[in-house]
């Protein structure tokens, strides 16, 4: 190992707290730094080059390093890098904008900037609570949400957020939500049908009782991403819109993982022919080089917060960094190379390649179940095949696998034991096949005895 890599590592064990990470065990490990990006690869300390599997955590659409991008920000960054957006406006906030406007499902009309995932769905969640609170409609103060669901780590978000392990430790900080079981045909005996059925009669059933205390439903479109890569049923969120509708209360969507492309269309919501009342933005937006998110609103919505300052109907919530010049720079170059790529043309191809990938993985001893919406794809292992019941999480075969796909050159993250794929949209199919042979051959030769050794 290089002397400068021994040297990063030592600081880094030294300084760094690494998010979502046991830092016991990452001291007594050995991480690869990252130090640059080449299109699909990351390349660490070493030269060793690792195709970027998981797309740096979701985000990432076009590669790394990607020319047009970069110019864009260096661009920019020669006329300013930052201004608030309290009390100004900037230019490249108000292009971006328009142009997101443009391209989002029809009715939202609005933009409000922030700077993450998470932020993004506070700031729906704050706006569905004071639209109500403006109009007088003072006990809609609750929301509904689908269990199992990720929504990101503030309280507020974590509040929506269906995941138990949270749920356990900050339990007194959060506010009350009421869950539904998420449509997850896998753990449902039933067919698919019933199974979009019983959730959606289970929000039905909150709202009919309680709909005078419901500000919104929010859901994850298409699929529960954190959860596992959970894929709903087709119809589910229609589903869930017509019944928002039909008991007066707002639906937020918070597209922060499948937004711009990643399940095949520019947004999940056109699947479903589906307009949100709130929609959430973030990871994809940029690209996947700088944080900037996106809470998109209604014109019915906006309306409502408008009166006189003494009103106090403001919506008042703000970030330091809210739309961020580079940010939007960056973003806006996205969107051109969308355009100028027709990348959302090139997907069909890739997504039957992962699919037929999937196909032959789920005969595997110990594979589960294969999910996959667009160029989001989950591989769950399991103990037994016919039970489908789980490993211990104290095995984390998950973790032990990702690690050997990263000795064959694959940078991947799993969710507990599910195996995700999320590749930069923009992959060429060559890299793709080289990935999936990766993610293959590790199963084929490497989990049988990782099972054994259990
Ligand atoms: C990742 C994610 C978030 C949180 O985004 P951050 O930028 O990490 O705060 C929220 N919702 C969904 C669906 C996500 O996948």
């Amino acid at each position: 190992m290089k002397e400068k890599t021994k040297q990063l590592i030592t600081a880094d064990k030294e300084y760094v707290w690494h998010p979502f990470t046991q830092m016991k065990d990452w001291l007594s490990g050995e991480p690869i730094v990252i130090e640059s990006g080449e299109g699909f690869y990351l390349i660490d300390t070493e030269g060793r080059r690792y195709i970027d599997g998981v797309g740096s955590l979701w985000c990432n659409v076009h590669g790394h390093h990607v020319p047009q991008i970069d110019s864009a920000i260096r661009e920019q960054l020669d006329r300013i890098a930052h201004s608030t957006l309290l009390g100004l406006a900037q230019s490249r906030s108000v292009e971006l904008a328009e142009r997101i406007i443009r391209i989002a499902p029809n009715g939202l009309t609005k933009v409000f900037y922030s700077d993450s995932g998470a932020t993004a769905v506070e700031i729906a969640l704050k706006m569905a609570y004071q639209f109500w609170h403006n109009q007088g409609k003072k006990t809609r103060t609750q929301f509904i949400a689908l269990r199992n669901s990720y929504h990101g780590d503030t309280i507020g978000s974590v509040s929506v957020g269906g995941m138990e392990l949270f749920h356990g430790i900050f339990h007194s900080l959060l506010f009350e939500t009421c869950f539904v079981p998420a449509p997850y045909p896998y753990r449902f005996d039933g067919s698919i049908d019933q199974c979009r059925q019983f959730s959606l009669d289970q929000i039905e059933q909150l709202l009919q009782e309680r709909s005078h205390e419901m500000a919104a439903v929010v859901v994850e479109p298409l699929v529960q991403g954190a959860a596992g890569m959970i894929v709903h049923p087709s119809g589910f969120l229609k589903g869930v819109r017509e019944l928002t509708k039909k008991y007066d209360t707002l639906l937020i969507v918070d597209e922060v993982a499948t937004g711009f492309g990643r399940t095949g269309r520019m947004f999940a919501c056109e699947h479903e022919n589906v307009t949100p009342d709130l929609l959430c933005l973030a990871k994809g937006i940029t690209g996947g080089c700088l944080p900037l998110a996106a809470t998109l609103a209604t014109q019915q919505i906006y309306e409502a917060f408008l009166g006189e300052v003494a009103d106090f109907k403001t919506f008042y919530h703000g970030h330091t960094y809210t739309g961020n010049a580079l940010g939007c720079a960056a973003a806006i170059a996205s969107l051109d190379l969308f355009e100028q790529n027709r990348l959302l043309e090139t997907l069909p191809d890739k997504i039957a390649l992962i699919r037929d990938t999937l196909e032959k993985i789920a005969r595997l001893d110990h594979i589960g179940d294969v999910r996959q919406c667009g160029m989001m794809a989950g591989i769950e292992i399991v103990k037994n095949k016919k039970s489908k019941e789980s490993f211990l999480y104290e095995m984390t075969l998950g973790a032990k696998l990702c690690a050997l796909m990263r000795c064959r050159g694959a940078m991947m993250r799993p969710l507990s034991d599910v195996i995700v794929l999320m590749p930069p949209l923009a992959i060429d199919r060559m890299t793709l096949q080289i990935l999936l042979d990766i993610v293959i051959d590790t199963l084929i030769d490497d989990l049988p005895r990782l099972v054994r050794n259990a």
